[in-house]
């Protein structure tokens, strides 16, 4: 399923050698994520902070967090034993934007280790608006904002609280916040030419029908992407919906949520919700070969 087909010229330039984006690429190149982010300025209901975003990231499993050094160092090791490296991304364990200055220190030493490397961010969004300029000063090739809701009363069964100026808010006030400034970030970027992938949890019972609204409100403001992702539910994520847990959607459900929103623009069906420390090939995961251990034995 190739996902290159419908893109413009101008965007499969920009995508064409990033695996998470061809389904060609995907073979041939690889990806690294590197965890510097260790904070986040919102609350999701399907979060246990205790594991990695799920922005980008495959819950369950607590990854090692760097600092930017550290992280710069890890991609020039990646780099010279994987020579397909192409991407390095930010993706958790918490909001990269909401740790700007680590992850801003990192993009910066790695355009000056590795200047060919691409470099992506996932973000909630939050606080995406303040960082559109060094967002661009440092060259990210795109950002992926995650967008669960357009409707603030969806919002509120999905983010508990965010914080943002200073200010803890809860329910519709805070995800009404949120969806602003998630839309507002994305129609700035889109106006900027920088790349903007949208990611959605499918939550059954929650979004699930409310998604196709979403799929069409961030075409409309410039996205070039919309990557619906399942939940993923699991005896330590489950609890936070409620008592009985939450369900993931079937495999039957996600396709035909795909199905419907395909109309409006291409889907991305092959994301496989890599861990904020994810390295290698999709599907071919080596972060075990480079934990700063090992790199640091190297020399
Ligand atoms: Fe967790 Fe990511 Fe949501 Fe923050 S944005 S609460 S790290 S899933
Ligand atoms: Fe690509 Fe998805 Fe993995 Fe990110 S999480 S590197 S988009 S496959």
């Amino acid at each position: 399923h190739a996902v290159s087909a419908d893109l413009t010229s101008e965007i499969w330039e920009k995508v064409k050698n990033h695996p998470c984006y061809s389904e060609e690429a995907h073979h041939h190149y690889a990806r690294m994520h590197v965890a510097v982010a260790p904070v986040c300025n919102i609350q999701c209901n399907y979060c246990n902070r205790k594991y990695d975003c799920a922005n980008e990231s495959r819950p369950g499993v607590v990854s090692e967090k760097l600092s930017p050094e550290q992280a710069a160092d890890k991609v020039l090791a990646v780099a010279s034993t994987i020579p397909q490296l192409t991407v390095l991304g930010i993706a958790g364990p918490g909001d990269p934007l909401a740790n700007p200055a680590k992850t801003f220190k990192t993009f910066e030493l790695v355009n000056k280790v590795a200047p060919d490397i691409k470099l992506c961010l996932s973000t909630n969004g939050l606080a995406l608006l303040d960082h559109v300029d060094a967002i661009a000063k440092c060259n990210v090739n795109h950002v992926t904002i995650t967008i669960n809701a357009i409707d603030p009363h969806v919002g509120a069964r999905i983010y508990p609280w965010i914080f943002y100026k200073h200010k803890r808010h809860v329910g519709i006030d805070a995800a009404k916040i949120l969806i602003e400034r998630q839309l507002q970030g994305l129609g700035v970027l889109a106006a900027r030419d920088i790349l903007c992938k949208i990611n959605s949890v499918m939550i059954p019972g929650i979004n699930d029908r409310h998604l196709v609204e979403v799929n069409k409100e961030v075409k409309a403001r410039g996205a070039f992407l919309h990557n619906i992702m399942p939940l993923i539910s699991s005896p330590e994520h489950g609890t936070v919906f409620g008592l009985n847990g939450q369900r993931g959607p079937t495999a039957w459900e996600l396709k035909t949520l795909q199905d419907s929103c395909e109309g409006e623009m291409k889907m991305m069906r092959h994301c496989r919700q890599c861990r904020a420390d994810a390295v290698g090939l999709l599907g071919d995961d080596r972060r075990a070969e480079f934990t700063t251990e090992r790199i640091a034995a190297l020399g």
